[in-house]
């Protein structure tokens, strides 16, 4: 089965910031876990690098739009690559190819009778790239986003008539499987309910776009191309840009994940432009929350901006993704609490689960000629540590595929919790003291041991960097063909030679704010 996600593609204005590389993880874990699951992925992300807001920076920075998109694409190509995103295309809207499609695009649409000429006046907001709905006579109204004044826009623009398709709109955002999170259904139901209305997807006198064939002097709007960009990416395999071959690329997608702010373009306008063009609609769209910085929105004026190209510095991809994916509720705001950062990443991942492995791993040596010990009755499925893990593999299953990180992360925290306490319960360390234990011992360590190796299994798509320390200390590796069978209990062979243990989590130390 194919199964295609992307990210936005990042609008280049300015470099990546947090909030981007967040969701690329995000993403990057799902693609993980669904290849593991011997799906056939594709996993999108790119960049959006048209419309006139580009059109300024680069003019303030005396750049060429192209040079300047050329240097912020390149850094986050180059941040990916650091952050080891395992992105299968990365997609440039101002790519020759993507013009190609965009044209085949706006044919079909033109064909089904969807566009029109029309009048576009308003107050406009350029950071937005959007027309707000303050009144023509407001008196110098400015964005309530951006704080920035609005620009009086009286234009004349091709129009898309999204409102020939309020009722298969209605149906689409009605269904329960479409939008996720739930908590975010309602207010995309209120705005379709409202009636839709055409959007415009074109401008004139903005040089920096894709220009409209028949319409000398227009450029496309920079979301109408956009969007495009997923098509464009899927198609990028070589063979000639057709929208006709798309079925076997991989479209319709699997899932949108997206900033919640731009949750009505993918599950309204998107859609809408889709059937449109005779093209599937995508199957889900999950808009994700924001992140706030100890409890304050971040902004360049507050100075309180967290650089992920810092972060990664000082702390590494494992304890990054691990705090961002098992903290917050994907899907949810979250708030980035440096001192709750270090704790948890301390706590969970150098003591809760890379103790348990050194130390359990040292007695098995001392013990048992540097081997696995024998597994004698913790090799069955009824041993506690067997019924927990069990349970564990099914929580991580089912909770992956709905993008519920932290209820998968949580899931694998606990069965190392409860190997922890096992460990604690039946204490090998006085036990080896009596004679006639051995045999015991052996057991229990053995599946302390196992639970480790399924920890580790399971981090695979969460923190695959760490799941690798993990296997290599237990003297395996993860073979991504077998993964789900990797995971049944007992799969660790006794005898096998356990290598000399090296921590697998650094501590973090962070004596200074980021
Ligand atoms: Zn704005």
């Amino acid at each position: 089965m194919s199964y295609t996600l992307t990210t936005p593609l990042y609008y280049v204005n300015d470099r990546p910031h947090l909030g981007s590389t967040y969701t690329t993880l995000a993403c990057d874990a799902l693609a993980r876990f669904e290849r593991l699951c011997l799906q056939e992925v594709t996993f999108v992300t790119g960049v959006d690098e048209h419309g006139q807001k580009i059109q300024r920076t680069a003019e303030r920075q005396q750049l060429s739009p192209q040079d300047h998109c050329d240097r912020v694409s390149s850094r986050y190509r180059e941040l990916w690559n650091q952050w080891g995103i395992s992105e299968d295309r990365f997609v440039r809207t101002t790519n020759p190819r993507h013009l190609e499609l965009v044209m085949q695009f706006y044919e079909r649409v033109k064909a089904s009778g969807d566009i029109v000429v029309g009048k576009q006046t308003g107050w406009y907001c350029v950071d937005c790239e959007e027309y707000k709905d303050d009144p023509a006579e407001a008196e110098s109204p400015s964005c309530s986003i951006h704080r920035k004044p609005l620009e009086w826009r009286d234009e004349e623009n091709l129009f898309f008539r999204l409102s020939r398709y309020q009722s298969a709109i209605e149906e689409l955002v009605a269904r329960d499987d479409f939008i996720a999170p739930a908590s975010r259904r309602q207010e995309v139901r209120n705005f379709v309910a409202q009636g839709l209305r055409d959007f415009s997807i074109s401008r004139v006198n903005v040089s920096w776009g894709l220009p409209v064939p028949d319409h000398p002097g227009h450029t496309f709007y920079v979301w109408f191309d956009a969007l495009l960009g997923y098509l464009t990416a899927l198609l990028d395999d070589g063979n000639p840009v057709s929208l006709d071959r798309l079925a076997s690329c991989g479209w319709p997608a699997s899932v949108h994940v997206i900033g919640k702010d731009i949750l009505r373009f993918h599950a309204v306008f998107w859609p809408a432009m889709c059937m449109s063009a005779g093209l599937p609609v995508p199957q889900k769209v999950f808009g994700h929350g924001f992140l706030t910085r100890e409890g304050q929105k971040m902004g360049k004026s507050l100075g309180n901006v967290l650089d992920p190209e810092l972060l990664l510095e000082r702390c590494g991809t494992d304890a990054v993704r691990w705090y961002l994916l098992r903290d917050i509720q994907f899907g949810d705001d979250g708030d980035f609490q440096q001192q709750r950062f270090v704790d948890l990443v301390n706590n969970d991942l150098a003591n809760t689960i890379g103790n348990l492995l050194n130390r359990t791993s040292s007695m098995a040596r001392k013990w048992f000629d540097d081997c696995v010990p024998p597994a004698g009755s913790a090799a069955a499925t009824d041993h506690p540590l067997a019924c927990k893990a069990i349970e564990t593999v099914k929580t991580v299953m089912e909770a992956m595929p709905n993008l519920a990180f932290k209820t998968a992360a949580e899931g694998i925290l606990q069965l190392a919790i409860a190997a922890n306490g096992h460990l604690n319960d039946t204490a090998p360390w006085s036990r080896m003291k009596e004679p006639g234990q051995e045999v015991s011992v052996g057991e229990d360590l053995f599946a302390v041991l196992e639970t480790t190796r399924i920890v580790g299994l399971l981090l695979a798509p969460l923190l695959p960097d760490l799941s690798q320390r993990i296997l290599a200390q237990l003297g395996q590796s993860l073979d991504s063909d077998d993964w789900s069978n990797q995971l049944i209990w007992g799969r660790l062979s006794s005898g096998s030679a356990l290598p000399k243990p090296t921590p697998v989590m650094q501590r973090l130390e962070l004596d200074e704010p980021l």
